[in-house]
């Protein structure tokens, strides 16, 4: 038989199973998914197949591996490393989950949500809050992001320093296998010693073990009150310093500290100038703080106002303004998540997503800007993110007014790997919350030790051992040497 009349052949069996119309062909409706969110990759693929039911999802893997069909799950597709977009071939089936949105369960008793992979996070912020209860992953991507998405990168966001990544939040998973058979592990349980640990497996694989159906998620009660303040400080070491003071002073209310430079600000303000809530950047910094209280309103801002007035009394502090209402406060975080719309609106950047120990990070920034401008003096450096739990976006703008395209192919790679060095010098990260995706391959090869890549294709080989499922991401080709420093 020919490969073409054994791909016709697969194409019939999934409309059986899936139904007219969720088997889609056509380029025109492909497009939007065959690229990534940030127009880096454009694949094809053979269809995009959009299944409504776990046991649908089984079929449909079981029909793939018995035609030798590669397939690559996707979520919401706002990744940033390519994860979830094809390869060129036109050979690789797409696998929709956006039609699995069903909250299977909500429990405020148990402190649980069972949610389908195709479940946007923003519904489930959404339907947790109806019931009082608070769903704390938050990230830019949120009204389009899925919970199968924010697992299989193991996403981060602001919230990570109270309640943790997307690993940490999730209690149990429903998985199908390479074979297409269905894993259910969906427990509700905080503890359960019995065997290895598989759900955390499959988080942060990037579907390439298995795919994620649906999860078990955390909930946590809603604070009865936040207020939101943003503080200036001249340096990221002071920047630290008010960190262990907040952590200090107010305890598990500290629920976000994000740092920004002047410059991503500035930037925001540039392209954005409706947001800023007024905020004159007077120094090099600027920290969000997020504090969330049990008891009231009037509460939560006089334990803000104190700790920042101690901060500006003994010089630490240049300047801060606490919000005064949730319009300001909504303000300032608006200001904290435009910065990479603005940093894409200024034109092309390198992007990094490194992680350090919160004691080294001040030397960091500072260290790692010194080589980055001795290597492209002309480059703009918009350092922002995740202070409070270690990760920061230390990215790279092309100069203004000149040929971006032209300044990243000149420089990337020595960019990626001074600031990627840096952070590995220190004990770091190179990818603290995008993941590998196809983007960072190479990274992985580079800094991961060779056992532990081994342990990795082993796990690989052992779960889906014909490479049917998301083949080309995560883990680099295994010809491909040691050498990282390749595109
Ligand atoms: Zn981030």
């Amino acid at each position: 038989m020919t490969p073409a009349r054994r791909r016709e052949l697969l194409l019939d069996a999934l409309h059986a199973v899936l139904g007219a119309g969720h088997v889609q062909v056509l380029e025109a409706e492909l497009e939007p998914w065959t690229r990534d969110w940030r127009g880096r990759y454009q694949g094809r693929a053979l269809a995009l197949a959009s299944p409504e039911s776990t046991a649908q999802v089984a079929q449909l893997i079981e029909l793939c591996a018995a035609h030798e069909v590669a397939v690559v799950p996707q979520g919401g597709n706002t990744g940033l490393v390519g994860g979830a977009t094809p390869d060129a071939s036109g050979q690789q089936l797409l696998l929709s989950l956006r039609r699995m949105q069903r909250i299977r369960a909500l429990s405020p008793v148990d402190g649980v949500v069972v949610a389908e992979a195709g479940c946007v996070v923003q519904h489930v912020q959404q339907q947790a809050q109806q019931q009082g209860m608070l769903f704390p992953l938050s990230l830019a991507a949120e009204g389009s992001a899925t919970i199968g998405g924010v697992l299989s990168t193991n996403a981060g966001g602001t919230a990570v320093l109270r309640y943790g990544n997307a690993r940490a939040l999730c209690l149990g998973l429903e998985v199908v296998t390479a074979q297409g058979r269905i894993w259910n592990g969906l427990s509700s349980l905080r503890k359960d010693n019995t065997g290895y640990d598989l759900r955390d497996l499959f988080i942060g694989a990037e579907g390439t073990l298995g795919v994620i159906t649906a999860a078990s998620l955390q909930l946590f009660p809603l604070p009865a009150a936040q207020c939101t303040a943003i503080a200036q400080l001249a340096r990221v070491a002071d920047a630290v310093e008010l960190l262990q003071r907040a952590r200090a002073a107010l305890g598990a209310g500290l629920t976000a500290f994000e740092l920004m430079s002047a410059h991503s600000v500035q930037l925001v303000q540039e392209h954005f100038p409706q947001l800023g809530g007024g905020l004159q950047a007077q120094a090099p910094w600027c920290v969000l703080l997020e504090f969330s209280d049990s008891e009231s309103q009037a509460h939560a801002r006089q334990r803000l106002e104190q700790l920042l007035a101690d901060g500006l009394d003994g010089g630490l502090v240049r300047d801060a303004v606490v919000a005064q209402s949730l319009a300001q406060a909504q303000a300032m975080w608006a200001l904290r998540e435009h910065i990479p719309l603005a940093q894409s609106r200024q034109g092309l950047n390198i992007k990094h997503d490194i992680a350090v120990p919160i004691s080294a990070m001040a030397a960091f920034v500072e260290s790692t800007a010194e080589l980055v401008l001795e290597c492209c003096p002309e480059a703009r450096l918009v350092v922002f993110g995740h202070l409070g739990d270690g990760n920061l976006h230390y990215n790279v703008q092309a100069p203004r007014g000149g040929d971006a395209a032209e300044f990243l192919r000149r420089h990337q790679a020595a960019c990626n790997r001074i600031v990627h060095d840096a952070a590995a010098a220190c004990g770091g990260s190179f990818s603290a919350e995008h993941g590998i995706g196809q983007l960072k391959t190479s990274e992985l090869q580079r800094y991961k030790s060779p056992l532990a890549l081994e342990l990795m294709r082993a796990l690989k080989a052992a779960l889906d051992p014909r490479g049917l499922l998301n083949p080309g991401k995560v883990l680099p080709p295994e010809a491909a040497g040691t050498d990282g420093d390749k595109p």
